[in-house]
């Protein structure tokens, strides 16, 4: 008990002593906590999270362990173990002058493995090298859990006491089964009940080859991510024998028609936003596409466009696509069975149930029968929050003015759908600025640019000020 304070004072002197000796220059002061950011980073790339492993508990009690070194009361840390996995959830106390609920700030643990033999270097040591910092979870996540914690630490020993709570919340399984993120959203509601979620585990900064930052990203919806069965089933027979139905012939057919349909237009506030804000960067007949879609989502040939660009498509409807086969069983037999899967990201509020019946009416045969695999999480899109969206265009042009911000519809899954699912507005979005040429989450050679260290510090500290003053 004695020590705890101890430290926490100790924290307190420090961090006055570190704005005397640099009152000059704002990112001087941010210094220390910029070093226990890249020390938290280190150190925890240096542990294989992964799935399986069970060291995700590791990472979670250095985290805790540094939360307490910093001076966060005992009470303020939550260790919860759930399966062989744990979550995390930290809190730095406001006066509650506000008046408003916490803020849930969120990033996870886990990593998804890799091989050190494939890799250049060492994936779990932290390396710099050529302007950057390589290793597995540089980017994905731990950049995010370090940033965050340095961050409140930082916060608390400057001193500054927010107007509500800001929780901290790290999930152990993200990559896998998002079981801690499930637990957390619904189990353990208590602890990180917030009026909205701040995920730094996707979005941010784009920049261009030359290394200019052209645009950010916030992530304020998650198209429903849902994968179905459908399978032609037939007595079968020897191959010498061909009949007129046969199991493949059926599947083909319904495929045919998949392949032929087109899900309807549709749009939101959200997806309006993107393309209308996106459309002068992209310039050209597709820029010009963007802007008349966004002002009228009826207008054909804008769609048509939009349609035939893999990375647009997805902005403008619900899409499904078959994605595996399976069927026969002997090369000299008529087929017994025929499967497909069929992976779809359905727009919010169209619904697994609908998607799926939009489907069986395309294909018209009774006869092939349907599995939803999995279990589907729909949500909703967040508003696109004024105090939200403000705070992040400010923290953003702290270091890069002007930038223009983007909402966007993600297309994959993350921890905020389960905290969406349970009605906590969330936006996914992180401090790291690169070119996409530079993105190697989950593959080889994972890395992040030394130089977006200080840009991620200088904008979660703007961005976490704003929102609880
Ligand atoms: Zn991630």
């Amino acid at each position: 008990m004695m020590k705890k304070i101890l430290t926490a004072i100790l924290g307190t002197v420090l961090a006055a002593g570190q704005l005397a000796t640099s009152v000059c220059a704002a990112p001087q002061e941010s210094q220390p906590f910029q070093d226990k950011a890249l020390e938290m980073l280190k150190t925890t790339v240096a542990i294989r999270s992964v799935e399986g492993s069970g060291l995700v508990k590791d990472v979670a009690e250095y985290v805790a362990g540094e939360f307490r070194k910093a001076g966060f009361p005992e009470q303020d840390i939550h260790l919860l173990p759930i399966g062989d996995t744990v979550a995390l959830v930290v809190r730095l106390r406001g006066d509650g002058r506000l008046g408003k609920k916490p803020i849930l700030l969120s990033a996870h643990m886990d990593v998804v493995d890799a091989l050190p033999e494939d890799w250049e270097r060492d994936p779990f040591t932290l390396i710099e090298e050529n302007g950057y910092y390589f290793g597995r979870g540089s980017s994905d996540n731990k950049f995010g859990l370090s940033v965050l914690s340095a961050t409140l630490m930082r916060l608390r020993a400057e001193g500054y006491v927010p107007g509500r709570d800001l929780v901290l919340a790290l999930s152990g399984d993200e990559e896998s089964l998002m079981a801690t993120t499930r637990a957390l959203a619904t189990t353990y509601r208590n602890l990180i009940d917030a009026e909205f979620a701040l995920v730094a585990d996707g979005g941010g900064g784009q920049l261009n080859e030359d290394g200019v930052a052209v645009s950010y990203t916030v992530d304020s919806a998650e198209k429903t991510y849902a994968t179905f069965e459908m399978k032609a089933t037939n007595p079968g027979g020897h191959s010498s024998l061909p009949r007129r139905d046969n199991a493949i012939k059926d599947l083909s057919d319904a495929l045919n028609r998949i392949f032929a349909f087109e899900f309807p237009v549709m749009s939101s506030e959200l997806t309006r936003a993107y393309f209308s804000r996106t459309a002068p960067l992209v310039g050209g007949e597709v820029g010009d596409a963007m802007e008349r879609f966004a002002e009228n989502p009826d207008d054909g040939e804008a769609v048509a466009l939009l349609r035939s660009r893999p990375e647009y498509v997805g902005s403008t409807g619900t899409t499904c696509v078959p994605t595996m086969l399976r069927g026969g069983h002997a090369e000299n037999a008529l087929p017994q069975s025929a499967v497909a899967t069929i992976n779809c990201r359905i727009f919010p509020g169209v619904g697994v149930q609908k998607t799926l019946e939009a489907l069986k009416q395309v294909v018209g045969n009774d006869a092939l029968e349907w599995t939803v695999l999995d279990e589907p999480l729909e949500s909703d899109a967040s508003p696109i929050r004024d105090d939200v969206f403000t705070a992040i265009t400010n923290g953003v042009h702290a270091s890069y003015p002007g930038l223009p911000i983007i909402p966007h519809m993600a297309s994959g899954a993350s921890d905020a759908l389960h905290f969406r699912a349970v009605g906590i507005p969330s936006y996914t979005f992180s401090g790291i600025f690169m070119k996409s040429s530079d993105e190697y989450a989950h593959g080889l050679n994972e890395r992040v640019p030394v130089a977006t260290l200080p840009v991620a510090m200088k904008m979660w500290h703007s961005i976490l000020t704003e929102l609880t003053q």
